[in-house]
């Protein structure tokens, strides 16, 4: 019988990938999206697949909303993927940022508890490798795993913690299933452009067209464990299959600067890119999280995952979708 999914954050990159491949294993996806928001439901459109989802009204914010959308749909499973989930905004608007990514978690997870699925849904809250704060406590090999200690630089990343932590007391509290899959840097063609690897393969795109003639960009030097969104979203789909709720750290295991991602894209579309990138301090972050790098041995032990998309691929991918993008565009 075919499984009823709720996935949170209908408009975001990681709600659109794990609906498709939902949807592709024959089960049911319902999304939840505020009505207020501007419901901007691209990456759905792209990937052809908006109008097999149920779209219901309804935020992280406003618990009756939630009591009524969990009612309504009596899911199997619930993704956790609705945040505020940029670090910059998160010290522009950190009460918000806490409200959603932060709060808007216990809501979910109380919600639950009150509700007729509390002892049969499965979560899996989206964690974050933010959560780290960098390298600095990391294990002997330089490596963040399950067990190492938080050490949050952003708002956005309390509030992760926060979120992160009550889903495993009402794990240990209440035995609901609440699993955390710890995301590093995940990404993909439906990346927000205001992330630096689409902002990278975006603006390669529109300068290789001549529809831009720079690239501004913050901290260069910072490195990232950048990951394959759909492998994350696969994996996701494991934890949330998996027998017991459990946390879970998921990441390629390899880093690369933001700077060997700026070289990689305008090497590949052929463009020096000392000639177009620019230093900006309105892109630097009151703090800095200067290294993240995954250890996903216990994914790659317990539930067989590991990436399959390469960072090469990865970042290939994205300029592929960019330059298509940009070509309609000019059409
Ligand atoms: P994050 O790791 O979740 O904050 O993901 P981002 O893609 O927003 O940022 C990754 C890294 O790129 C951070 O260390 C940023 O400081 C750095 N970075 C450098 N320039 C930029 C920029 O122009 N935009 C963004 N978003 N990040 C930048």
């Amino acid at each position: 019988m075919s499984k009823k999914y709720l996935v949170l954050g209908a408009s975001g990159q990681d709600a659109a990938i794990i609906s498709n491949l939902i949807l592709k294993q024959g089960d049911a996806v319902y999304g939840m999206s505020r009505r207020s928001a501007s419901r901007s439901f691209w990456r759905l459109e792209e990937l052809g697949i908006k109008d097999k989802i149920t779209m219901l009204d309804g935020d992280l914010t406003d618990p009756s909303s939630l009591d009524r959308v969990i009612k309504k749909v009596h899911p199997d499973f619930i993704i956790s993927a609705a945040a505020q989930s940029h670090v910059k905004v998160s010290f522009d608007q950190p009460s918000m940022t806490a409200q959603i990514t932060g709060l808007g978690i216990l809501n979910l997870l109380e919600s639950v508890r009150q509700s007729e699925v509390k002892d049969t849904v499965r979560i899996v809250q989206f964690s974050s490798s933010e959560m780290f704060g960098g390298t600095h406590n990391a294990n002997p090999d330089g490596k963040l795993s399950e067990t190492t200690v938080f050490d949050p630089k952003s708002v956005y990343a309390c509030s992760k913690v926060f979120a992160h932590q009550v889903c495993r007391l009402y794990r240990e509290a209440y035995g609901i299933f609440a699993a955390t899959m710890i995301g590093f840097n995940h990404t993909s063609r439906f990346r927000e452009d205001t992330f630096i690897t689409r902002k990278i393969t975006k603006a390669v795109a529109r300068i290789k067209y001549g529809l831009q003639d720079k690239l501004y960009v913050g901290n260069i030097k910072s490195g990232r464990d950048w990951t394959s969104a759909e492998d994350i979203c696969r994996g996701i789909l494991k934890i949330a299959n998996h027998i017991e709720p459990d946390d879970f750290v998921l990441g390629s295991g390899v880093a690369y600067t933001v700077q060997e991602v700026i070289e990689h894209s305008f090497n590949y579309v052929g463009l020096d890119y000392t000639k177009y990138v620019e230093i900006d301090p309105q892109f630097f972050r009151p703090a800095e999280v200067h290294n993240l790098l995954a250890d996903a041995s216990k994914a790659k032990q317990i539930l067989g995952w590991e990436p399959k998309i390469s960072f090469k691929e990865l970042i290939e991918d994205m300029i592929e979708a960019d330059l298509e993008r940009v070509r309609k565009e000019l059409k």
